[in-house]
């Protein structure tokens, strides 16, 4: 047998499929903490792409989008290697929430993590050592979480040389959402690494409200698809928008606790100083408006009504550029 890729417990040939689990270290009572593979290697050879859920432990259309991915892939149809880990942040994951509850680590913020630092370092270390720079693309699906609505919206970066811009560009464009958020590459995300290794990778927020909705799992199933035609892994025709929306920006915070009632719903257009959502004391006082900080998309909202100080509230998209097809 012709050896396409060892990782973990999984080892196949060219034209195999298997599942299996990349263990990174094992806790008191004796199980270990794993990180799930699911693996498909093409007949042919051919780019290998890694697609990854569940770096927020509360996010769910990426996983079940991998899932079925795995599933559909037919390995005589695909050049190339799709190696998808349906869940990395395994604890959070676990409890439902998106920091894990054994050290508080919001794992998104901690690339490209430690091998000898807390338990969500080491995840990121050997996620991203171990599994995303074996990549030529990379696909990190994400979703609002428990307390966001959140429109679907692929982030991408500006970094590096002109070419590896104009190609990050395209993969970003061929994910086939409409919104396109250009990301400042502050954050130390898994894309944000892997593209500072020269992969080309994107993040795409797709699912909201702590929920796997068929609508917006199918919307993960076609980023998925997508991509993966248009890095030459499987034939067929893109399902692609008329234009894309260029915006950036980030999430405003609350500096008071209380309860928190958005006014607007997401994708609707907002204009600068218009109240977009409240928070009140728990006898109903209004403590503070929050309020749009220019004109734009309003792309996301916390629909869960407890917020602690400094929490966010919303995102209102400025709106950069409109690239017609
Ligand atoms: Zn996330």
């Amino acid at each position: 047998m012709e050896r396409a890729i060892e990782i973990g417990t999984v080892t196949v040939g060219r034209g195999q499929k298997a599942r299996g689990a990349l263990p990174l270290a094992s806790c008191g009572d004796g199980s270990s903490i794993q990180l799930p593979l699911l693996v498909v290697a093409g007949h042919e050879p051919g780019p290998t792409m890694v697609v990854s859920g569940g770096v927020h432990g509360d996010e769910y259309e990426g996983p079940r989008a991998i899932q079925i991915m795995w599933r559909e892939l037919d390995p005589t149809q695909l050049r190339g290697i799709f190696l998808g880990v349906p869940v990395v942040n395994v604890p959070a994951f676990e409890v439902g929430k998106r920091e894990s509850p054994v050290d508080g680590l919001n794992m998104n913020r901690i690339f490209p993590g430690r091998p000898d630092g807390f338990i969500s370092e080491r995840i990121a270390y050997h996620f991203i050592h171990d599994v995303v720079f074996k990549a030529d693309y990379y696909l990190d699906l994400h979703a609002g979480g428990n307390a966001f609505a959140m429109v679907p919206v692929v982030v991408y970066l500006e970094t590096g040389s002109d070419e590896f811009i104009l190609r990050e560009v395209a993969l970003a464009k061929a994910a086939g959402l409409d919104l396109l958020w250009k990301g400042t590459g502050h954050w130390s995300s898994a894309h944000v690494e892997a593209a500072r290794h020269g992969i080309l990778a994107i993040l795409a927020e797709i699912g909201e409200e702590g929920r796997c909705r068929q609508d917006r799992l199918d919307l993960a199933l076609r980023v998925i698809r997508n991509v993966m035609i248009h890095a030459k892994m499987i034939d067929g025709a893109p399902q692609l928008p008329q234009q894309w929306i260029v915006v950036a920006g980030t999430y405003m915070h609350s500096s008071v606790g209380g309860c928190f009632y958005p006014m607007r719903q997401v994708r609707e257009m907002v204009r600068q100083g218009e109240a977009i959502g409240f928070i009140t004391d728990l006898w109903g006082q209004v403590l503070e408006t929050i309020q749009a900080p220019y004109d734009g998309l309003l792309m996301s909202t916390r629909t869960l009504p407890s917020i602690r100080p400094g929490e966010w509230t919303a995102f209102v998209g400025k709106i950069l550029d409109v690239w017609e097809q």
